[in-house]
């Protein structure tokens, strides 16, 4: 296995040593069993980057949650594309969590009960939630038993040689798809290539929308 890049094929080996590892894949919806792995994707920026990683989940057996949002800058989850990427997800068998802004946790029926909040404050970031699972209250947030991404950085290092060898009891594993899809050897780069795939998806959404680009 080659060194821990942020790409889609070090992404690729990941899930393939939670295979050899022999973990499941779980969802939020019960506790923690020994040899579970639940893969949390929370789609802050690009609904094109999860599809990326759903796509290889798929073609791998894997099933992750995605926390898709409702009131995202980035994104319209009620656009053409938004409901297609919604449906595409489902289609794939993955779960659909809500990444909520703070104080707002409406469930409707595009989501499974369990939500993740985005950029929580410690106040509230492991309180539960009435009517939906907290993904960051206990048990699902235990120290040992969690890993993240977040900034293309692992603080406790990239898991995957510890998952080839069974070293988690069980795994909360938070992947940022952005980091994976895009190419960039620091998350600057990496966001100047997002955006330079959104300017390609704007363009065609304006020709769509049958501007005159002439
Ligand atoms: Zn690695
Ligand atoms: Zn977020």
């Amino acid at each position: 296995m080659g060194a821990c890049a942020f790409d889609l094929s070090h992404y690729r080996e990941l899930l393939e040593a939670a295979e050899a590892g022999g973990y499941r894949w779980a969802e939020f919806d019960r506790q923690p069993q020994p040899g579970d792995l639940f893969l949390r994707h929370d789609v802050d920026l690009s609904l094109e980057a999860a599809l990326e990683l759903a796509r290889l989940e798929h073609e791998l057996g894997a099933h992750a949650t995605y926390f898709l949002m409702t009131e995202s800058a980035f994104y319209n989850l009620d656009s053409h594309a938004g409901r297609a990427a919604h449906r595409q997800l489902r289609q794939w068998g993955h779960r659909v969590g809500l990444h909520a802004v703070h104080p707002h946790a409406e469930l409707d029926e595009r989501f499974d009960p369990v939500i993740a909040w985005h950029n929580p404050e410690p106040e509230y970031m492991s309180e539960p939630i009435a009517g939906a699972v907290n993904v960051m209250e206990a048990p699902y947030f235990t120290p040992g038993h969690y890993r993240s991404d977040s900034n293309a950085h692992w603080r406790e290092g990239c898991p995957h040689e510890e998952l080839v060898g069974g070293a988690f009891d069980w795994l909360h594993m938070n992947v940022h798809p952005v980091i994976w899809a895009y190419r960039g050897e620091s998350m600057r780069e990496t966001m100047e290539s997002m955006l330079d795939a959104k300017r390609a998806e704007w363009l065609e959404y304006l020709a769509n929308d049958r501007i005159d680009l002439s």
